[in-house]
């Protein structure tokens, strides 16, 4: 049997659609370019191309742990996010277009800044968020921690891999823990967020990412509690606290921080309309 591009692609769609996978044509593109080592667009211009039966059996390997539940991003050990393609493994939260409007919105404000400027990142996981932000700002360092000793790893590796590894310093430990004694011009986080009692009915793929990185406890705010209430002893004065929060939290969130003396709080909407992002000056 000899199959081509537009067949197996064909094939792993129609099972991806039965299984009510949400993307199923775009998620077989990513995964046979993964194992073609191709740009997406090279499946559609070689379509016809026959496929070495060994490309053929890997690709319908991951097909099936697709199917069993496994997010791409696992799969493949990357997802892009601002543009640059990180790499993530089961330790870490992959990435979601969301958060962009957090990392750009920080990122716009360091710069305007201009001048050197250190923000903190807490739950940093793959370091996704602050590595976007070091690229983008570079007169910024940045202390990102997570509580988590192998999502560091993979935040330090992709701090390297863009070549920001001299500006950001990593601390192991829970939320300000490590960072005792040092202020911050900014802080940043995407916290867990997600009630406990929600987690078992998230979807298959999300639930196959860390607990750790999604439980926000009862109500999904712990994390916001905790944070808000320690962040302005971390804030340099004028700093900024920005948060990516989850459906209907932002205005919870926007209670605790104005409580805790935060000034000009704002409410950002993510692209389907979703409030997201909540930030505060102190
Ligand atoms: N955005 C993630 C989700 O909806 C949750 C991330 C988080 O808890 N910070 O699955």
């Amino acid at each position: 049997m000899k199959f081509s591009v537009f067949e197996v692609l064909k094939a792993a769609s129609e099972q991806f659609s039965a299984a009510n996978i949400d993307n199923p044509r775009l998620d077989a593109e990513i995964l046979l370019a993964h194992v073609l080592k191709w740009r997406r667009l090279r499946l559609y211009v070689d379509s016809d191309k026959i496929l070495p039966l060994e490309s053929v059996l890997r690709f319908n390997q991951l097909v099936n742990r697709r199917l069993e539940g496994f997010p791409v991003a696992y799969l493949t050990g990357s997802k892009d996010f601002m543009g640059l393609t990180f790499a993530v493994n089961e330790n870490v939260l992959i990435p979601r277009p969301d958060t962009e409007i957090l990392a750009e919105g920080v990122g716009k404000y360091l710069r305007g800044l201009g001048r050197e400027v250190i923000f903190a990142d807490l739950g940093a996981g793959s370091g996704a968020i602050c590595i976007s932000i070091l690229k983008f700002v570079q007169s910024a360092r940045a202390a990102a921690v997570d509580i988590s000793n192998e999502a560091l790893e993979v935040a330090k590796f992709n701090a390297i891999k863009f070549h920001v590894e001299d500006r950001a310093e990593f601390f192991c430990g829970d939320l300000f823990a490590p960072l005792e004694g040092k202020t911050f011009n900014a802080i940043v986080s995407n916290p867990p967020y997600i009630p406990t009692c929600e987690l078992d009915a998230l979807q298959a793929e999300v639930r196959r990412e860390p607990r750790l990185a999604l439980d926000g406890g009862a109500d999904g705010l712990n994390f916001y509690r905790r944070i808000i209430s320690d962040a302005p002893r971390f804030l340099t004065a004028g700093g900024l606290l920005a948060v990516e929060v989850g459906i209907n939290q932002a205005q919870a969130v926007k209670t605790l921080a104005e409580a805790a003396g935060f000034v000009d709080i704002q409410i950002f909407k993510d692209l389907a309309g979703i409030e997201r992002v909540v930030a505060a000056g102190i």
